[in-house]
C-alpha cells in the first residue's frame, strides 16, 4: 500500500482503481465534512472500501430521508435510505443533526442545478470546501481548497474525449 498522509483533512492515497493505467494518479478521501454550524457528517455507520462514508439528509417535495455518500472523491456511490430519488430530480440538502441547509456554493455548469458546498473545516469556509451538484446523478462535482480548484470529477470524461480525437 502506498503513502497515506493526512492534509487538511483529507486522505491522500494512490487510486486502486487506476493502477493498470499509465498514469499514475491519486484519490483523495474525505476524512473530515462539516455542516455550516461545524458538525462532522463523517459517519462509521457507513463505510466505503473501509473508508467511513458521508451521511446527509435530503428533502424534496416535503419528503425527507438520508443518503449515504462514499468519502472517496470522485467515486459516484450514493445509497439512499428512507426516500426514493429519481434521476435528475432536484434535492435539498441539510445537516442529519441540526437540520440546517448547506449553502449554495455556485451554479452546475453541467447541468444548471445548484453546486452545494460541504466543508472541509469546521468554520464553514467557502475557500475550503467539496461543492456537489444537487441534481441526482449528476457528475459534477469540485474539490475547492484554499479557494482554489484541486480537482473535478468531471475530469475523466474530459480526457476520454480528448483521448478519442
Ligand atoms: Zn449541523
Ligand atoms: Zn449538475
Amino acid at each position: 500500500m502506498g503513502e497515506r498522509f493526512d492534509h487538511k483533512g483529507m486522505l491522500i492515497i494512490p487510486n486502486p482503481h487506476r493502477q493498470h493505467m499509465k498514469e499514475v494518479d491519486t484519490v483523495y478521501v474525505i476524512t473530515h465534512c462539516y455542516c455550516p454550524r461545524g458538525h462532522d457528517l463523517i459517519s462509521s455507520r457507513v463505510s466505503f472500501n473501509g473508508f467511513p462514508g458521508l451521511i446527509i439528509r435530503v428533502k424534496k417535495g416535503g419528503k425527507k430521508g438520508l443518503i449515504a455518500l462514499s468519502p472517496v472523491y470522485g467515486e459516484k456511490v450514493r445509497v439512499a435510505m428512507d426516500i426514493d430519488l429519481q434521476h435528475d430530480e432536484l434535492v435539498a440538502l441539510h445537516c442529519p443533526i441540526c437540520d440546517r441547509a448547506f449553502p449554495v456554493h455556485s451554479a452546475c455548469p453541467r447541468c444548471g442545478g445548484e453546486m452545494i458546498a460541504l466543508f472541509l473545516g469546521p468554520h464553514a469556509d467557502f475557500s475550503d470546501c467539496v461543492a456537489v451538484c444537487n441534481r441526482i446523478d449528476c457528475p459534477n462535482a469540485s474539490l475547492i481548497e484554499g479557494g482554489h480548484l484541486v480537482a473535478q470529477s468531471m475530469s475523466d470524461a474530459i480526457r476520454g474525449d480528448a483521448s478519442q480525437k
